[in-house]
């Protein structure tokens, strides 16, 4: 059951609703979102609280305050000079994992001269393989931080243990909450109580209900940017590395009220589909897109075969405006 405060109630009106759950025993869960609270309680008669009028409606069944169904604003993110869901469409770009000073400050190079506002590089990789390069950790963060100086972009890297999460923040400008730790809870909950902007990765196997679950989580600790990013979903189509799930983009702009990005990297596994799947990103409404880019695909040591050159990447840049530009006169 949840008690979905009016958006005018106050912390009193919230403590009064609090202490009459608790009188009949329940254990409420206060949620805060930015126009709103929402309480969650197992109680058997509702009816009880029908005398506290900063109570708006009671609802029996799932609500989350990352649904337009309780508020209705759209979520703006700003990071350095970008806003983020304004209608506009943001760019992020750079290598899978931070490399080495040279890889990374050549990527970050060729990217913002083609266009990109954000710079991503991960310094903790969530691999496969216990075998396989993890990552630089604080070492891949310092020079991130670097990067960010010299060409005034502000990055994303993604965080994989909820240990580093307070490092990360300390660096990024964005965290990134991985496919595989959608579900990690824990970890979840632990972005939620930084003041970072998040970047919330759809599970390969999720649902869009729990992919908004999981952002929940995130926004109910009060970390109310959230940036949701679709990267592909495991189905029994082997063609490429996962299904772009196009149609996810128009559902969940529908229902939340959060930015959508989509990743066609990570979603198609292979530098010749990044193209095709990043204009359909465009024309479906994204608010953002987020490609690999490294200076010597070949030489990567993570998703090399996904990563388009510098050259390819300004080219897609060309065509991405030429889709935006078209969609704008339509
Ligand atoms: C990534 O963006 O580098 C990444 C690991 O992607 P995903 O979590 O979508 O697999
Ligand atoms: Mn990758």
């Amino acid at each position: 059951m949840h008690f979905v405060m009016r958006s005018d109630a106050t912390d009193r009106d919230v403590g009064d609703v609090v202490a009459r759950l608790e009188a009949i025993g329940a254990e409420p869960r206060v949620s805060s979102g930015r126009s709103r609270v929402v309480i969650g309680a197992e109680v058997l008669s509702p009816s009880d609280l029908a005398d506290l009028a900063a109570i708006e409606k009671v609802v029996d069944g799932p609500v989350r305050l990352v649904e337009r169904q309780i508020e209705d604003e759209p979520t703006l993110i700003r990071v350095g000079s970008v806003t983020i869901g304004d209608g506009s469409l943001t760019m992020v770009a750079g290598p899978c994992a931070v490399e080495s000073r040279d890889q990374l400050f050549a990527s970050a190079e060729a990217v913002q001269a083609a266009g990109a506002q954000i710079l991503r590089g991960d310094a903790f990789k969530p691999r496969t393989s216990p075998y396989s390069f993890q990552g630089l950790g604080e070492a891949g963060l310092e020079l991130l931080a670097e990067a960010r100086e010299t060409f005034g972009m502000p990055f994303v890297a993604e965080v994989i243990d909820p240990r580093d999460v307070a490092l990360v923040a300390e660096y990024a400008d964005i965290i990134r909450i991985g496919s595989r730790n959608m579900s990690n809870f824990p970890l979840l909950r632990e972005v939620g109580r930084t003041r970072r902007p998040v970047q919330l990765k759809r599970g390969f196997t999720a649902t869009v209900d729990e992919w908004l679950d999981a952002a929940e989580y995130i926004y109910a600790e009060g970390n109310h940017e959230v940036i949701l990013v679709e990267r592909g979903i495991r189905t029994f189509e082997n063609a490429a590395r996962n299904t772009l799930d196009i149609t996810a983009v128009p559902v969940v702009q529908r229902r939340s009220h959060l930015p959508v990005f989509v990743d066609p990297s990570h979603a198609a596994g292979k530098r010749e589909l990044v193209a095709p799947l990043a204009l359909a990103a465009v024309a479906a409404g994204a608010d953002g897109l987020m490609i690999d880019v490294h200076p010597a695909p070949d030489e990567a040591l993570v998703d090399g075969a996904q990563a388009l050159l510098p050259e390819e990447f300004a080219d897609l840049m060309h065509r991405i405006r030429a889709v935006a530009a078209a969609l704008a006169e339509a």
